[in-house]
């Protein structure tokens, strides 16, 4: 008989339902993960609320999340990288591994890539989960299921400034503090910048941010505000690097203007329009280098060692926990009260007999 578990399905916008399906069947390269901790992402919240991401469109029943961690339970016979009891964090984006892109590591660019919670593709919202053992990544005991979850959306960050080329001396402005914004931050202190500034238009997501340990916050909201603030700590001269990731075209656009001539601008905010109007003279007279970033690759194995040093602790972003029977009312409260929540948390609890 057809072993079963509890999943949240996605029928139709606002139609999630917690009900029983089948486990995935275990493939011979892949390990069937029994889900610990998983969070609620912006776009399993986007899916839920509009059914579409751009060209990515649900027809059909679908499971969503991809930011988890858990416990290996079977693999599959050719699996030789991780064993039964081992606690993983699961890197969501399974790559072709053969293209251009995987042979040169920016495996984030492969067309073939097979993404949790990217319609057609089932997430981990869910008792089980079954994913090819490559992307799997043991957790030192030192570190949580929670860390392991978290390891997805910090990648984002890690990937971000990366690509920004940061340098220790540099000055770093984020701008949108929610999870990925906060993140960021935390990224750009893992990797040795020295002085990190956020901008949000939320009181308790810039309290956040300076508890995370960023040397100051600007409300963008507050006219001249974030100009004269820059200014300040800058010296007048504008941040070395500067991470968009709150899609707004206002902080798109201001992110020309508060660079440093010569600095780096990174582009992590998807904007709800496509065209979005920038100072185009502005950007070449400075000679800034803009960078886009599209999820990430190679993340999880430094961000691992990173995080086991225990001298980061990104959990300060988890702000509530939810058993998977209440998915509903976690993804209404992560789409509605953005005041006072950031990462959400759901726990698909016991399974499997
Ligand atoms: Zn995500
Ligand atoms: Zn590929």
């Amino acid at each position: 008989m057809e072993k079963m578990m509890q999943a949240a399905v996605l029928d139709a916008p606002f139609k999630l339902e917690v009900r029983q399906v089948p486990v995935p069947k275990l493939g011979a390269d892949e390990a069937l993960i029994k889900v610990h901790c998983i969070g609620i992402c912006g776009s399993d919240v986007h899916y839920y609320e509009h059914g579409r991401i751009g060209r990515y469109e649900v027809k059909q029943p679908i499971i969503l999340g991809h930011e988890l961690a858990g416990v290996v339970v079977k693999t599959g016979e050719r699996v030789k990288n991780v064993r039964i009891g081992d606690r993983v964090a699961v890197e969501p984006g399974v790559t072709c591994g053969t293209c251009e892109y995987c042979k040169s590591g920016r495996y984030n660019l492969c067309p073939d890539v097979v993404f949790m919670a990217t319609p057609p593709v089932d997430g981990a919202w869910a008792e089980y989960v079954t994913v090819r053992s490559d992307f799997l990544f043991p957790l030192p005991t030192e570190m949580s299921f929670e860390e392991g979850a978290l390891l997805e959306p910090l990648s984002v960050g890690l990937h971000a400034v990366s690509r920004g080329r940061i340098r220790s001396h540099d000055r770093v402005l984020v701008l949108g503090l929610g999870p990925i914004g906060l993140l960021t931050l935390e990224a750009a202190k893992m990797l040795g910048a020295a002085q990190v500034y956020g901008t949000d238009v939320m009181d308790f997501r810039r309290k956040l941010a300076m508890e995370m340990g960023a040397q100051g916050v600007f409300d963008p909201s507050v006219p001249h505000s974030l100009d004269v603030g820059v200014a300040a700590v800058t010296g007048g001269e504008g941040f070395d690097l500067i991470i968009e990731t709150s899609g707004n075209p206002g902080a798109i656009a201001d992110t020309i203007r508060l660079a440093k001539r010569g600095g780096r601008v990174v582009l992590v905010g998807l904007p709800a329009t496509d065209a979005v109007s920038v100072n185009i003279s502005e950007l070449i007279d400075a000679e800034l280098d803009v960078y886009g970033v599209f999820r990430y690759a190679n993340t999880y194995p430094s961000a691992i060692q990173i995080l086991s040093r225990g001298k980061h602790d990104i959990r300060k972003i988890i702000t509530h926990k939810f058993a998977l029977s209440d998915i509903k009312k976690a993804v209404e409260l992560a789409r509605t009260q953005k005041e006072t929540s950031v990462k959400v948390m759901i726990y698909p609890g016991e399974g499997l007999e």
